[in-house]
């Protein structure tokens, strides 16, 4: 899904450059492009439908900045309304109550329950100094009664045993029992799950809600599921008190839209994302980290910001013009372009903003290196008097140009090596440009960084 959200927001990016707002009128179609997408990722219609109504209310008549398009402002909207609808911040488990704390985990059969509840166990173990004791109330499949001892082994985690022909609230009564005799910290109470939400199963995890009284009921929910998440989630929310979400498989190829549609229907915190079958794989979820992967759009985001903190845009543009041109490329322009680049962070840090396959190519380029040089290059076009650097031909064939760069070295404190150096590469990137005709200043870099 990334690649093609992507591909459609980009597109929204560059539409309608010139419109200094987001009115009724043009926001049909961008809006129309953000509801295909989320659709596309696998997130439920009626939660589409209401996202949609909140980012248009937000983006109608949102200011645009000259320099950018309608749609890169909505973009970023977007972003910032999908990881609100999220989460907010980050929600752990809550152990505040006298022990043992017991969580209670719920969800359909495959979904990655017993694996959570093992997960989660060397979690609390590992960053919360917990005693953890686990038990299943899975009596109709004995293999996963099985399964809970195996990974809870691997957790560090304690096991209560329990067997096929005990019913699940004797089961519960017995764990419980031995938690508090055994000064355990937190009982983790993983539950029998069907293939498909039925009513005997519902009747008998609400039955064990009651007795257990849980500090946590946890929704465990596979991001795979797409579409057929909210039908699972709202089952188990008309259920069960839910306090949480664990999304799991999220290392699969989910189109991540599930986190979107749960977290709206459920309206409880996505707590934790399962990221690989292995014990080690759960993570605490960063909604806005998630938002991100979901929108694949690196962060394209963050460079709309810079640009609105008031990088001059239109110098810039200007600039580009005359670079395309190649002919009038100046010491001058030279140095507007290293302003430029320095107010957006540097190259490294313009780099950190581009779409990730972009950057992985820029990467590639030794950016110190090309720092450093640009760094070097500034202090020498600065000891250049005004005409030379309007007229670089100077010092490339005009006659005292010996004793010109002689002159320009020792007010850089620099060797006139350094400065033929320099001139060098002036002479390079004038004629790459004029090959370029504004392919691009990442180009540029790319050959000045190798
Ligand atoms: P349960 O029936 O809900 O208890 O589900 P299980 O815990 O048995 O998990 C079902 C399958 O999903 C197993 O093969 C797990 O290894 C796998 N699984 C669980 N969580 C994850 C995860 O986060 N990532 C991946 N790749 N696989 C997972």
């Amino acid at each position: 899904m990334a690649s093609n959200l992507t591909e459609r927001l980009s597109r929204l990016v560059k539409t309608m450059r010139g419109q200094s707002r987001i009115t009724e009128s043009n926001v049909q179609d961008m809006l129309r492009e953000v509801r295909m997408a989320l659709l596309e990722a696998d997130v439920a219609l009626p939660v589409v439908r209401d996202f949609i109504a909140r980012v248009k209310e937000k983006s109608l008549g949102a200011e645009v900045v000259s320099s950018l398009t309608p749609g890169q402002v909505l973009v970023s909207i977007v972003q910032k309304e999908l990881a609100a609808t999220m989460g907010e911040g980050i929600a752990d488990i809550d152990l505040a109550v006298q022990p043992p704390a017991i969580i209670l985990m719920a969800g359909l059969q495959g979904a990655g329950k017993t694996t959570t509840t093992a997960k989660l166990a060397k979690h609390l173990i590992e960053k919360r100094k917990k005693k953890v004791l686990t038990v299943s109330a899975d009596v109709y499949r004995p293999a996963a009664i099985e399964q809970l001892k195996t990974v809870t082994a691997q957790a560090g985690a304690e096991w209560f045993p329990s067997t096929p022909d005990q019913k699940p609230r004797d089961i519960a009564l017995a764990a419980i029992d031995f938690a508090k005799k055994h000064y355990f910290d937190v009982l983790l109470f993983d539950t029998a799950g069907r293939l498909a939400i039925d009513e005997v199963l519902m009747a008998e995890i609400k039955e064990l809600h009651a007795l257990l009284k849980p500090v946590e009921t946890l929704f465990v929910v596979d991001a795979m599921q797409g579409q057929d998440a909210v039908n699972t989630a709202k089952a188990f929310k008309d259920a069960l008190p839910l306090t949480g979400v664990v999304l799991t498989k999220l290392d699969g190829d989910s189109r991540g839209g599930a986190a979107l549609s749960v977290r709206q229907i459920t309206g409880v915190p996505i707590k934790f994302a399962g990221v690989s079958e292995k014990i080690d794989g759960l993570e605490v979820f960063d909604a806005e980290r998630h938002a991100g992967r979901v929108l694949g759009m690196g962060d394209i985001v963050a460079l709309v910001e810079e640009v609105q903190k008031g990088v001059d845009i239109e110098a810039a543009q200007k600039l580009a013009e005359k670079v395309k041109s190649g002919v009038d490329f100046d010491f001058n322009d030279f140095l507007s372009q290293i302003s430029q680049m320095k107010k957006m962070g540097g190259l490294s840090g313009l780099i950190d903003k581009l779409p990730t396959e972009l950057a992985s190519k820029a990467g590639q380029a030794d950016m110190g290196k090309a720092e450093r040089d640009m760094r070097r290059m500034e202090g020498i076009i600065c000891a250049m008097t005004a005409k030379e650097r309007r007229q670089p031909s100077l010092l490339m064939d005009g006659k005292s140009k010996a004793s010109r760069k002689r002159r320009i070295a020792a007010g850089a404190g620099v060797q006139i090596q350094e400065v033929n150096r320099m001139l060098n590469q002036f002479e390079q990137m004038q004629t790459m440009m004029k090959k370029m005709r504004g392919g691009g200043l990442m180009k540029m870099m790319k050959r000045m960084g190798g």
